[in-house]
Parts: C-alpha cells; structure tokens; sequence
C-alpha cells in the first residue's frame, strides 16, 4: 500500500549533487514543497483509502548522464533550456509524493548498480527478474538500455515509461510500418505501446500526458497581485539572446505602449538583439521570474521557444499572453526544429495548448504579420482585467490525481483479453454484449464492461466517424469527446461499421495507422491488423475513420469521468 508523503527530505539526499542542472532540480523541489504537500492532502481525501498498490519505480534521467553529452547542465545558469528540467523534477516530486519506492539514476553507473547489471560487462542481459515494476525515462536513456540491458530489454519493455516532450505517433513508433511508410526518424521505432510515451502537454491522445505543475496562488497572493499589477509592463517570453533576433520593429511598436522588461542571459555586455530601450534583468532564479510576472500585464511571445512552461506560469500569475499564430502550421514537414521529430502534428501557434486549451482573455493568438492586428490586440489588452488562471491538469493535485490514475490502471504487461469475443467454435459472436444504440451521429455502446477488463473503461466509449480528411483526434474534438486509443480494440470489427450504416461491399484487414475506417470511393471497409498502429492521430480524404471517443473530466483531459 502506498501512502501518501509530504516531507521531500528523502528525495532531496536522493537526488544527489554536483550538477547544476541537480540544484536547479532541488530548488525548484523546495520551492513548490508545501504546494505538494496540500494537493497530496486534497487527493486523499478525495480517493476516500482506495487501495494504492506500492510500486516500485526506478528514474533513470538520460539526458542528464555524461554518457549522453549532458548539453543540459553547463546551460541551466546560461539561458539554456529547462522546461526538462521543470518536468523532470516535478515527476520525481509526485512519485515521491504518491509514496512509490523510488530509485533515481543520472549516471549509467547508477543504471547499472540499480538493474544488477555487473560493472564493466558492456552489453550484459539482465538476468533474473527485474528489480522495478516502472522505469521512467527518456529516448537518451532507452538507447542505453538497449546498449546494456540487451536482449532482456524485449523482455522488460512493458514497464517502461519515456518522457517525450513533443510526442511519438504510433506510425512513427512502428519500426516495420515506419520504414516502409517513410515514417522512420532518428527517434521513434521502439514498437512501445502509444501511451507509454508521456509528454509534457496533452498533444496527441496517442500518448499519454504527464506534464509539470505551474505556481498556484493563495487568497493573500492573488489579492497582491491585484494592487501591484502594472497595466503598461509587459516581459518577453525568451531568455536566449537568439530568440530575440529579428524582433526590433514589433519591440518598437509594443514600446509605444508599454514599458519592456526582459530575461535574457548574457555575460559581459548586453546582447545587441536586446534594444536599449528594454529592461533587461539578466537570466532570473524561478522564483524571482514569478515575481516579475506578478507585476506585469503581458507576457509576449516571438515564435520561439515553441510549448514551453513559462506562458502557463504568466497566465498563472495573473498575465496575458500574446503569441503568433502560424499560417501554415509548423510541422517535421517544413520546419527545422520539427524536422525528424517522431510527429506528424501541426502546430498552429508558439504554444497550441495555450491557444487552444486556454485562450482568450487569457491568450491572445493573433497575425504577428499584420501590424493593426498586433496593435489592435496589444490596446485591447492594455483595456481588459484578468485573473490569475491555471488549468487543474497543471495543479499538483491534477498531476498526482492523473499520475496515480496511471500508476495503477495502465498495463501493457498483461496480454490484452481477445476482442472480439469469440464462441466456442472461434467465430465472433453477435450476441455477444454490444448493443449498439443509435443516437444521431454518436453511438453510446452499452455493454457489460466487467466482461473485457479495460482502462479506461469500456463504458466511456463513444464511437463516431470522422469526415473524409479528419483525423480521429478532430472527430473526437468535434464530438466534444476526446480520442482513447486503449479502446480502438472494440471498434475494430465490422459490427462497428453496421452500427455507424457504412455498407461495407467488401472487409478486409491491413497495417494502415488510419484504420479502422470506410473508403466511400470503393464503398471497402478496413480493419486494422496490428493494434501497435492504432492511431488517434492521422488523416487521408480516402478515409472516413473509426473513432474510440470518450468523455473527459473538466480540467483534466487525460482521465474519463469514470476512470478515477
Ligand atoms: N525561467 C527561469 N528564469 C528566467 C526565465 C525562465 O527560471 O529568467 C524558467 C521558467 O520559470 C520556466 C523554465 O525556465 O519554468 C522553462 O522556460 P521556457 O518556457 O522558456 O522553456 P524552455 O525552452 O526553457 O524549455
């Protein structure tokens, strides 16, 4: 039985020392402590002694070990990236806090000691069984189990978990269908299970969505921020001189009517990017960054850095945040940073879940390009009043309550119960428990759940058809719904068809990450032949898919209303 810990003392001698990256970690571990620990009371209360098995949990940081480069660490104090760092550390504060028995790993020295593979042997299959029921990691950290776990690492695959910020899409994962396809990217082909990958917003429901957690505000705190906010003081989203580059004429027209300020890390001299006219602090301790957001009224965004934590904690300290749509979206396809990247996704702004999960009063997503839109959007700004705002999902209680969901529903270990469910003489039965029950264009499928144990379960299903050219994730939205990929397994038979009236002229089976789904042209229904390529993501205008969507909790995307 876990139980619920709110003293971090332990963590912090876990964690260990020596790396700058480790202290921004702890400080950021020590800072948010009480927070925690008040969200951790929250969520006892509120799962009322469910039984929460124990686990026993290794995190193994890859991108953190000297054997990976490490470019992370001598870049903490210099502008570098740290939204990582910021997930990472929040993912060890909420194992800890659930009260799993963690092991944490920076070095394949550790990795080793850990998994009981003996010193200098390079490629040693672990032997015996494994010491951990989770591994939590990231892409550098799998490459080198793979490098040192060998073979066994087929063997163990299921209890690993890896942090991926910006998502893999099942057809990108899928070593076979990703070289064929031409999905195969320096990243993806792991043939994992879609939702083992986590990433840091929900972009694709194909993965499952760990995040980070935002500051959150107390009644004295809030009523601070009211008194000092100052409506004519805005702070650039960028601590690298770089992304600053190019920017001068928007700089120039948002001086006309606010003061800037300004985070950009520089040694000596001020970085030439940065006018004169700007307040420049000089890269900022988190904690004096919140500070600074709490007095300003805009936090602006120029395109990069793309779906960072920064804009969630402006919004939360009471900001408005501006940023540029892009038209065309940015994608692997046609833009540099996505390039190789295992996704196929389209993002249509600096940070999509702003736009799309929060937007207005609070996001502001306009042309850039267009100068009156820009003017138009800074005035209106500079006339409204907002509220501190932070979405439940990046709470601590949001992110321990989504965790926990996942700690102890989520298996890929298991072997998945047959569906469809067969007679004795290995035929699909039709009166089986499917009752399917028309409601105009979603279907509410009725069925004794507990006969086809499933998370979430089977009775959030929804199932709905997308147009010709949408992908699931759309068709979903549209519904109101969101897509479940652990249930495309029961709409993955011809019955599904029947229920939504496409009159299949012929049923075949294929590896096709859009299927199931009806080709209207040839009047064909597909189903899909490896559930590895069940696919939320991905749309063609042959195709009108088959969709598994289900409701969601209000605040908190990843979980169904009966999945707690
Ligand atoms: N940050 C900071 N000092 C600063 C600017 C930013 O500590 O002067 C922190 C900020 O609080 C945020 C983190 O850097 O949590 C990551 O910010 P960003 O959104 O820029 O993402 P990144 O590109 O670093 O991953």
């Amino acid at each position: 039985q876990a139980v619920f810990q709110s003293d971090i003392g332990g963590l912090m001698e876990q964690v260990g020392t020596g790396k700058e990256s480790l202290s921004f970690m702890k400080r950021r571990m020590r800072r948010l402590a009480s927070q925690w620990a008040s969200a951790a009371r929250r969520l006892d209360d509120k799962l009322r002694n469910q039984w929460r098995g124990q686990k026993r949990i290794l995190v193994h940081v890859g991108f953190l070990t000297e054997e990976s480069g490490d470019v992370f660490s001598p870049k903490v104090l210099k502008g570098g990236p740290l939204g990582e760092m910021v997930q990472w550390a929040d993912i060890l504060t909420a194992l800890h806090v659930l009260g799993h028995n963690l092991k944490i790993s920076v070095s394949l020295k550790e990795l080793h000691g850990f998994l009981g593979v003996p010193p200098g042997r390079g490629s040693c299959p672990l032997t015996g069984s494994l010491p951990f029921d989770l591994i939590y990691t990231d892409y550098h950290g799998l490459q080198q189990m793979k490098q040192h776990m060998g073979l066994s690492l087929r063997k163990y695959k299921c209890h690993i978990r890896v942090i991926d910020t910006f998502g893999t899409e099942p057809a990108y994962n899928h070593e076979e269908y990703a070289t064929l396809h031409g999905y195969r990217t320096n990243w993806g082909y792991w043939n994992l299970h879609g939702q083992q990958y986590m990433t840091m917003f929900p972009h694709t429901p194909d993965n499952s969505f760990m995040g980070f957690v935002a500051e959150e505000l107390n009644e004295t705190e809030r009523l601070a921020i009211q008194r000092n906010k100052l409506n004519n003081m805005a702070v650039v989203y960028g601590k690298e001189a770089s992304m600053w580059k190019g920017k001068a004429t928007f700089l120039t027209t948002l001086h006309r009517y606010m003061e800037i300020h300004g985070t950009v890390y520089f040694e000596t001299q001020r970085p030439p990017e940065v006018p004169a006219f700007v307040k420049n602090h000089g890269l900022l301790a988190q904690a004096e960054l919140q500070q600074l957001l709490r007095r300003a009224k805009l936090f602006i965004g120029f395109g990069f850095p793309y779906e960072g934590p920064a804009p969630l904690e402006a919004i939360a300290n009471g900001c408005i945040f501006l940023q540029p749509k892009f038209n065309p979206p940015h994608s692997s396809l046609n833009h540099e940073f996505f390039r190789g990247k295992p996704t196929s996704r389209k993002v249509s702004s600096q940070h999509p879940y702003a736009e799309q999960h929060v937007g207005r009063p609070h996001v502001y997503t306009v042309d850039f390009n267009n100068s009156e839109e820009f003017d138009a959007a800074i005035r209106e700004i500079m006339r409204i009043d907002v509220e501190p705002y932070l979405p439940y999902e990046y709470t601590c209680e949001g992110m321990l309550e989504r965790l926990h969901a996942y700690i102890q529903n989520q298996d890929f270990c298991s072997p998945e119960a047959p569906f469809p469910p067969v007679n004795s003489s290995g035929t699909w039965s039709p009166s089986g428990p499917f009752v399917p029950q028309p409601n105009s264009s979603v279907l509410a499928w009725a069925s004794n759940a507990s006969d086809f144990p499933s998370w979430p379960p089977l009775s959030a299903l929804r199932l709905v058809a997308s147009l010709e050219g949408q992908s699931c994730v759309e068709a979903c939205q549209n519904a109101e719904l969101f897509c479940e990929p652990a249930l495309f397994r029961f709409i993955n038979i011809r019955e599904a068809f029947n229920a939504l009236d496409f009159p299949c002229e012929g049923l075949d089976s294929e590896m096709n990450h859009l299927l199931p789904a009806f080709s209207a042209e040839q009047a064909e229904c597909g189903l899909q032949q490896d559930p590895l390529l069940f696919s939320c993501a991905g749309s063609s205008i042959k195709y009108r898919r088959l969709c598994p969507c289900r409701d969601y909790r209000n605040g908190q995307v990843a979980l169904c209303r009966d999945c707690l």
